[in-house]
């Protein structure tokens, strides 16, 4: 399965059926998502339940997800300030761009996703990290440094809170973790799940 927003594990794709099923929209047999909770026309919300959508289908759009996104969150309608995260002016995103990341499976995540941007379009999502991905990832191996760089300063305590005191290199913290790249600039920014 390729997909522009999503070059994550699969493991890491929400709704994934672990064995390949058979679609419940065109019958073949491939990678196929639940369809609870997508986008589709194609069953009513009753009848959605226990059904599959394969690659195939999504790509087609036949189902779809909803995300949220700093731009605000997507679904059939296109984007609409929800949430305070949800950015006040978005920029103009051309539908295309709204296509394909409905087109994009969710992200498994312990809160709701939070899908992010940069350089008016959607980043890349490319999987979990923990501290030692920062280390191995800098250039200097300043892997603080490079966590500061990529987070948000609402979310930038994590790495001092979970440092253990009296120490300065940072085996493990509690929560997830999701990185994004940006697909024109390549800046990795990320965030993680707060309880
Ligand atoms: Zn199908
Ligand atoms: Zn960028």
């Amino acid at each position: 399965m390729i997909f522009k927003y999503f070059k994550g594990p699969i493991d890491e794709m929400s709704h994934l059926v672990i064995e390949h099923s058979v679609c419940s929209i065109c019958g073949k047999t491939d990678h196929c998502f639940e369809l609870d909770y997508t986008i589709t026309n194609i069953f009513s919300d009753d009848e959605k339940d226990g059904k599959f959508g394969c690659y195939s289908c999504l790509k087609e759009g036949r189902f779809e997800f909803w995300h949220d996104t700093e731009f605000g969150m997507l679904d059939e309608e296109g984007l609409s300030k929800v949430y305070k995260h949800n950015i006040e002016n978005p920029p103009f995103i051309p539908i295309e761009k709204l296509v394909e990341l409905r087109r994009t499976p969710k992200i498994i995540t312990w809160q709701q996703e939070l899908w992010l941007t940069h350089c008016d379009d959607f980043m890349v999502y490319k999987g979990t990290w923990e501290p030692k991905d920062f280390y191995s990832n800098s250039n200097d191996g300043d892997g603080k440094a490079l966590f500061m760089n990529m987070t948000d300063k609402e979310l930038n305590h994590l790495w001092d809170d979970s440092l253990p005191e009296n120490e300065t290199l940072l085996k493990e913290w509690y929560p997830t973790y999701y990185v994004f790249e940006c697909s024109h600039c390549g800046k990795k920014r990320g965030n993680w799940d707060c309880d």
